[in-house]
């Protein structure tokens, strides 16, 4: 069974080496729209795949670290990494471009993380991250599946290579996040009183 959860955020960006020349040479912003999709083959004790609630943790914060952000390529031309980092607070350095494909390759990748390090607290089955779709406008989606993380052809989305500045970071509820995340500490749902039995 599929359940979906809908995130919303505002980024800037430029993608290098695209067709449109107004995509490859202005930074412009879009107001994104990301969907998280998760799966499991059974349900917990409050009957749901994954209590969407559950999502406002870490899945959130991860997603909200891009709003009100400017996200680069780390590969971009160092004159204007430095104007990002010096007239922005908030930016994100990507070891991909920021293309709604690679966007949703690193929420995936991120998500996916995020997910696996979660010790679940209410009789879960295993859940796991079904897909990301990231809409970069009204009318254009990418979809992420696990198979395009494994794919040689595209690579994987090195987590230890994504850089939040420290403005990001201090606006976390929880400041260790990154850490926690790139040396797989685990973290548990809160436990549940079952009402019924
Ligand atoms: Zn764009």
């Amino acid at each position: 069974m599929l359940i979906r959860k809908l995130f919303r955020f505002e980024n800037a960006h430029i993608v290098r080496n695209c067709s449109s020349d107004r995509c490859k040479r202005s930074l412009h912003g879009h107001s994104y729209q990301v969907e998280v999709l998760l799966e499991a083959s059974a349900l917990d004790n409050g009957q749901m795949v994954y209590d969407f609630g559950l999502m406002k943790s870490d899945i959130r914060t991860l997603i909200d670290s891009f709003d009100h952000a400017v996200a680069y390529w780390d590969r971009d031309l160092p004159d204007y990494i430095a104007a990002c980092q010096q007239f922005s607070a908030r930016w994100i350095a990507l070891p991909v471009s920021p293309s709604a494909e690679q966007f949703s390759r690193v929420f995936f990748t991120l998500i996916d993380r995020a997910l696996t390090l979660t010790d679940m607290a209410n009789g879960e089955q295993d859940v796991r991250l079904h897909s990301v779709i990231v809409h970069e406008t009204a009318t254009g989606y990418a979809q992420c599946f696990r198979a395009d993380i494994d794919n040689p052809r595209i690579g994987p989305v090195a987590l230890e290579h994504i850089e939040f500045s420290p403005q990001v970071q201090a606006e976390w509820p929880d400041p260790t996040l990154w850490q926690r995340l790139l040396a797989g500490g685990r973290r548990s749902n809160p436990s549940v009183d079952l009402q019924v039995s």
